[in-house]
Protein backbone atom coordinates (compact mmCIF):
# COMPACT_ATOMS: atom_id res chain seq x y z
CA UNK A 1 0.00 0.00 0.00
CA UNK A 2 1.36 3.48 -0.65
CA UNK A 3 0.21 6.81 1.05
CA UNK A 4 -0.20 10.37 -1.23
CA UNK A 5 1.65 13.19 0.03
CA UNK A 6 1.22 16.78 -1.57
CA UNK A 7 2.74 20.13 -0.51
CA UNK A 8 0.98 23.45 -0.99
CA UNK A 9 4.12 25.14 -2.50
CA UNK A 10 2.28 28.56 -2.29
CA UNK A 11 1.62 28.48 1.24
CA UNK A 12 5.04 26.64 1.80
CA UNK A 13 7.61 29.24 3.09
CA UNK A 14 11.02 27.34 2.47
CA UNK A 15 11.60 26.96 6.06
CA UNK A 16 13.09 23.44 5.99
CA UNK A 17 11.70 21.84 9.03
CA UNK A 18 10.83 18.93 6.66
CA UNK A 19 13.00 17.80 4.64
CA UNK A 20 16.27 19.06 6.98
CA UNK A 21 14.26 18.17 10.43
CA UNK A 22 11.47 15.67 10.58
CA UNK A 23 11.50 13.66 7.67
CA UNK A 24 14.43 14.29 4.36
CA UNK A 25 12.96 11.03 3.77
CA UNK A 26 10.21 11.79 2.33
CA UNK A 27 11.12 15.72 1.10
CA UNK A 28 13.85 17.40 -0.37
CA UNK A 29 14.89 20.91 -1.02
CA UNK A 30 13.83 22.42 -4.43
CA UNK A 31 15.53 24.61 -6.38
CA UNK A 32 13.91 27.64 -4.72
CA UNK A 33 14.00 26.28 -1.18
CA UNK A 34 10.46 25.00 -0.88
CA UNK A 35 9.75 21.65 -0.13
CA UNK A 36 9.35 18.81 -3.12
CA UNK A 37 8.25 15.38 -2.59
CA UNK A 38 11.56 13.40 -3.23
CA UNK A 39 11.94 12.58 -6.72
CA UNK A 40 11.83 8.87 -6.38
CA UNK A 41 8.45 9.33 -4.87
CA UNK A 42 7.28 12.06 -7.27
CA UNK A 43 4.22 11.64 -9.00
CA UNK A 44 2.28 13.76 -11.19
CA UNK A 45 4.72 16.74 -10.32
CA UNK A 46 7.30 18.36 -7.80
CA UNK A 47 4.79 18.56 -5.27
CA UNK A 48 3.18 15.50 -4.95
CA UNK A 49 3.78 11.63 -4.72
CA UNK A 50 2.76 8.61 -2.75
CA UNK A 51 5.30 6.98 -0.40
CA UNK A 52 5.44 3.72 1.13
CA UNK A 53 3.26 2.89 4.36
CA UNK A 54 6.65 2.52 6.12
CA UNK A 55 7.18 6.39 5.64
CA UNK A 56 3.93 7.40 6.04
CA UNK A 57 4.49 8.22 10.53
CA UNK A 58 7.90 10.55 8.98
CA UNK A 59 6.03 12.35 6.68
CA UNK A 60 2.74 13.01 9.18
CA UNK A 61 5.08 14.17 11.65
CA UNK A 62 6.56 16.91 8.65
CA UNK A 63 3.36 17.51 8.23
CA UNK A 64 1.83 18.17 12.17
CA UNK A 65 5.40 20.59 12.27
CA UNK A 66 4.97 22.40 9.34
CA UNK A 67 4.24 26.12 10.57
CA UNK A 68 1.93 27.05 7.56
CA UNK A 69 -0.23 23.61 7.53
CA UNK A 70 1.17 22.96 3.65
CA UNK A 71 1.72 19.42 3.87
CA UNK A 72 -1.10 17.34 3.90
CA UNK A 73 -0.54 12.77 3.84
CA UNK A 74 -3.45 10.69 2.88
S1 LIG B 1 7.92 22.64 6.91
FE1 LIG B 1 6.30 23.50 5.63
S2 LIG B 1 6.92 25.61 5.22
FE2 LIG B 1 8.72 24.51 5.97
S3 LIG B 1 9.78 23.81 4.08
FE3 LIG B 1 8.42 22.15 4.77
S4 LIG B 1 6.47 22.46 3.63
FE4 LIG B 1 7.66 24.36 3.52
Amino acid sequence: MSVKVTVDEDACTACGLCYNDECPDVFEEGSDGNSNVKKEFQKGGLDKGEIPDDKKDCAQAAADACPVNAIVVG
